[in-house]
């Protein structure tokens, strides 16, 4: 028996567990100051009315004889294909139902489609970025190029003729830095992608945070794409499903084989997504439900706003906010991340993410996040004039 030796190539990623550890130690040693996390990645809004609502049917129809539901489709029940579909077509995105693979979530797709590619392909993959993306390549052994997200270029690093890639990640709105690309962005990165033979893993978890109409939620709103783009997207930060667990990913059939490999995968690995789940997520695009999750969104693109107008009051330069939960700041005085954590830590008890915990380009940035409550929010950002007004 051999062991998968990629995982010793694996880097430890410490971010968070040292995160806990620091916050920890200053609660200890200073019992009475009120610490403010305005780190979190995840959503902290309950499930809307109509998801919890849809559950609760779908839970009294699995204990009538009738109406029991046992295996169901491993590409997800069609409902929510069909709920799926129409979404899509309301940004004006045409998809066949068959295209449409419901999952337990973006995280297991981003790193099962792997399986579909060569392990001799090389990846590239901007930096900063979702970590997901480079630790699922490193344990299959695959090569991974990092691509240059920075200052310069505003976060939105464009295609390097020079640079020669089979699978290319893009994350848009992005986590960390909240960047978001264009219309006219994106097909430079499609025509890129179909010129040398790539395939485009398009990460649209953030895109129901998106405010403005000029700006695409889908790779699939761009001429060209579905000759090389996959998209994997979640119901995580647009329903609040983080706990509850759904997504799903378009597989184009314009790409050659891919279709069929990916169903053929699904059906042979992973058994769907539970039917009170699929129920709740249908819920989502009802009418009532659509409107119900858009509060949410709101609640936590008006935080974002607090941030955001907070910073700029300080004269601190950052980006994201706008289409996005996260806001992405440059640490003050050249400090790096560690140490302007540390430094808000100590001075105004609030706890953000070091931007180095997302790769070499993150060092001397910052993540704070929307996910909290407005009261927090309005706190944390009193706090900051007081220490950068
Ligand atoms: N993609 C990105 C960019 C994320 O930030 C996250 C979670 O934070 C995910 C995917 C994972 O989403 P899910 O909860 O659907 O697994």
């Amino acid at each position: 028996m051999n062991l998968n030796k990629n995982y010793e190539n694996l880097e430890q990623n410490y971010l968070f567990t040292t995160v806990a550890k620091k916050v920890q130690e200053y609660v200890a040693q200073n019992p009475d100051k009120k610490i403010i996390k305005l780190g979190i990645g995840d959503v902290t809004r309950p499930l809307c009315k109509s998801v919890i609502d849809a559950m609760h049917r779908a839970v009294d129809e699995m204990a009538v004889q009738e109406t029991f539901k046992g295996y169901g489709p491993e590409q997800g029940y069609a409902f929510l294909r069909e709920a799926i579909k129409k979404y899509y077509q309301s940004h004006g995105v045409a998809l066949k139902i068959e295209e449409i693979f419901v999952s337990d979530g973006a995280k297991s797709d981003l790193g099962n489609i792997l399986d579909l590619f060569d392990k001799d392909n090389t990846v590239l993959v901007p930096d900063p970025v979702y970590p997901v993306y480079v630790d699922t390549n490193i344990m299959a052994g695959r090569k991974i190029i990092f691509i240059n997200a920075n200052e310069n270029n505003e976060f939105l690093p464009m295609p390097d003729e020079s640079i020669q890639a089979d699978l290319i990640y893009i994350c848009s709105p992005n986590n960390p830095t909240g960047a978001v690309y264009t219309k006219s962005q994106l097909k430079c990165w499609v025509d890129y992608a179909n010129k040398n033979n790539s395939i485009i893993l398009f990460d649209s978890a953030y895109e129901a945070f998106i405010d403005d109409e000029e700006i695409p939620h889908s790779i699939y709103e761009i001429d060209g794409s579905k000759t090389c783009a996959v998209e994997i997207c979640s119901f995580s930060k647009t329903a609040g499903f983080t706990g509850t667990r759904c997504g799903y990913t378009i597989v184009p059939m314009e790409i050659p084989n891919l279709n069929q490999m990916w169903l053929r995968r699904q059906s042979t690995k992973f058994n769907g997504v539970p039917y009170i789940v699929q129920r709740g997520a249908e819920a989502v695009f009802s009418k009532d439900g659509s409107e119900e999750i858009k509060q949410n969104l709101r609640y936590y693109q008006n935080n974002a706003k607090i941030i955001s107008d907070t910073l700029t009051s300080c004269k601190i330069w950052h980006i994201g906010g706008k289409h996005s939960p996260y806001i992405w700041l440059k640490c003050p005085d050249s400090m790096t991340s560690w140490e302007f954590f540390d430094y808000l830590l100590n001075n105004i008890q609030v706890v953000g993410t070091p931007g180095a915990g997302f790769g070499k380009n993150g060092e001397g940035f910052f993540r704070l996040t929307s996910f909290g409550s407005e009261e927090n929010t309005l706190e944390a950002m009193k706090r900051f004039k007081q220490l950068f007004g």
